[in-house]
């Protein structure tokens, strides 16, 4: 499972890594580049990364259901 770093004081979160101590990893570099080493006071977390669907995907998805929709009447008619 990907996980991914958030900065809540920066709004801002990391790219996907593969594995939790990677994304602790990414923390520590943020904290130690962005925050001087400190931990922000707005916290930060490690959360697993989103798996989002993104737009282009749910476009195929729809034109293959819809293609399929159409053979299937083509084959009842
Ligand atoms: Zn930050």
């Amino acid at each position: 499972m990907p996980f991914a770093h958030r900065c809540f004081a920066c709004d801002s979160t990391s790219p996907s890594v593969p594995t939790r101590e990677a994304a602790q990893r990414a923390a520590q570099l943020h904290r130690d580049t962005i925050h001087g080493g400190h931990i922000p006071a707005a916290g930060d977390a490690i959360e697993p990364a989103a798996r989002l669907i993104t737009g282009r995907v749910l476009l195929v998805i729809c034109a293959a259901l819809t293609l399929a929709s159409l053979l299937l009447k083509l084959i009842a008619s």
